[in-house]
């Protein structure tokens, strides 16, 4: 399998290079070159969510100097349980669990995938690679996991001095051995432009030797294909019905996802896309206008995106038989609603959601009751609650205990470096680090 750019300027990458860039070189974000056409049948002996991520990503894995290593890094990167468990008794509705892996977030997945694959491709390398990320919240922290303890990665993560939480810089600066925390005195848009200033001089100078691990890289995007077509086919099997999935989205990462796994075949229904307050994704659905606006912080902060960089995949597949708007719908929540679903869903069901995933319970709950009743549908979960304890325990009125992955960390001593936001700063940093 090939990967092309969304801008259409850069010659086809194989995976290894698609996986390595992270970006093509025209700027654009690679796609693969065809979509494979799969069906549930095909499935048929798969068990677990390994199983399944296996059999659907081997085409995309086809003739790459990766292809024998599949079942390895499937293996490494769903190594934790995904839940689908019942709302309650009567809605029908189930809500799939993506939040059991090291850092309690979806991102796990995707960071731990491009860890595993990165890792067998960097087996023979001589250097140390830096994986360079910037982070408001749970990007770094699962990067940071993820490559923890794999000699051949260093990794350094920018957050933005003072304006993360106590328990967020514990999953940042805990890890120690090969991952180090830079704290930047400045904004998270601070720490991108630095980011983005250390990879265009990295780009003129391959001695920098930096990796990245963002949300456009498709070995963040492949492996979550994997935990829908898990769920789709669980559903399959036990009603004969197309799920229907609520999603919530903020740079249209997980939800494209979910959108490609429809498009080869699995039995998935609607796609609800749930946002906060930012609407840019909205609007261009509603309008065909795609106007990226400045992000609105909301209560669910990881979704607060004004210019969803996966919006770029999306356009370009629009374009492709089979991908079209029909059966995806949007619905905007602002924190009232997030803040009222959280107490809702407590009181009703005794869960607790992060915002996040309120956002996507809310959508569900719009949804006119034929439409919920026709079909089962599946509520994404993509983060813990105890992550974002400061907005939900005032809500809820109780502690959340916190699962025994965060735990775990909330032990470990923290250790990072303050830096001013200038680019010397993180040169001078990034030169000191063993
Ligand atoms: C990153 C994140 C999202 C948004 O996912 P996208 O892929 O950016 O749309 C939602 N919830 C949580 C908890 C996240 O960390």
């Amino acid at each position: 399998m090939d990967y092309l750019s969304t801008r259409g300027q850069s010659k086809a990458a194989s995976l290894q290079e698609a996986l390595e860039a992270g970006l093509a070189p025209d700027g654009g974000l690679y796609m693969p070159q065809h979509l494979p056409r799969l069906s549930a049948g095909g499935f048929a002996d798969c068990r677990t969510a390994a199983d399944v991520a296996a059999r659907l990503l081997n085409p995309f894995f086809s003739k790459s100097a990766l292809q024998e290593k599949l079942q390895g890094i499937v293996r490494e990167t769903y190594s934790f349980p995904l839940g689908l468990v019942p709302l309650s008794g009567e809605s029908g509705a189930r809500v799939l669990e993506l939040f059991h892996g090291p850092t309690a977030a979806f991102k796990d997945f995707g960071a731990r995938f491009l860890a595993a694959s990165l890792q067998q491709l960097a087996r023979n390398a001589v250097t140390t690679r830096t994986i360079l990320v910037a982070t408001s919240g749970d990007t770094g922290g699962a990067v940071a996991a993820a490559f923890h303890g794999r000699p051949a990665f260093r990794v350094v993560v920018l957050f933005p001095n003072e304006r993360v939480s106590r328990r967020q810089v514990k999953q940042l600066a805990c890890w120690g051995g090969n991952v180090r925390a830079l704290a930047v005195n400045g904004s998270f848009d601070d720490c991108q432009r630095l980011v983005k200033t250390a990879f265009a001089m990295s780009a003129a100078d391959p001695g920098w030797q930096l990796g990245s691990a963002n949300s456009i890289n498709i070995g963040r995007l492949l492996p979550q294909c994997a935990y829908y077509a898990y769920a789709s086919l669980k559903v399959w099997r036990e009603t004969g019905a197309k799920a229907g999935f609520v999603v919530p989205t903020g740079n249209m990462g997980n939800a494209f996802a979910c959108l490609m796994t429809r498009a080869m075949g699995l039995p998935i229904g609607p796609v609800v896309l749930a946002t906060n307050a930012n609407q840019t994704i909205g609007k261009y659905l509603e309008s065909g206008r795609f106007e990226p606006a400045p992000a609105i912080q909301t209560l669910a902060t990881a979704m607060d995106v004004g210019n969803p960089s996966n919006m770029e995949r999306y356009r370009y597949m629009e374009q492709q038989a089979g991908f079209g708007a029909a059966g995806i719908s949007v619905f905007s929540i602002d924190d009232q609603a997030i803040a009222r679903q959280i107490v809702a869903d407590f009181d009703a069901y005794g869960r607790v959601h992060c915002p996040h995933t309120a956002t996507a319970s809310c959508a569900w709950h719009s949804l006119p009751r034929a439409a919920r009743q026709e079909r089962p549908w599946v509520l994404v979960s993509t983060a813990h609650a105890a992550k974002f304890e400061t907005t939900v325990e005032p809500l809820i009125g109780r502690k959340i205990e916190l699962p025994v992955a965060l735990a775990e960390l909330e032990n470990q001593p923290v250790q990072y470096s303050i830096i001013e936001n200038d680019f010397t700063a993180l040169r001078d940093a990034l030169a000191s680090g063993e």
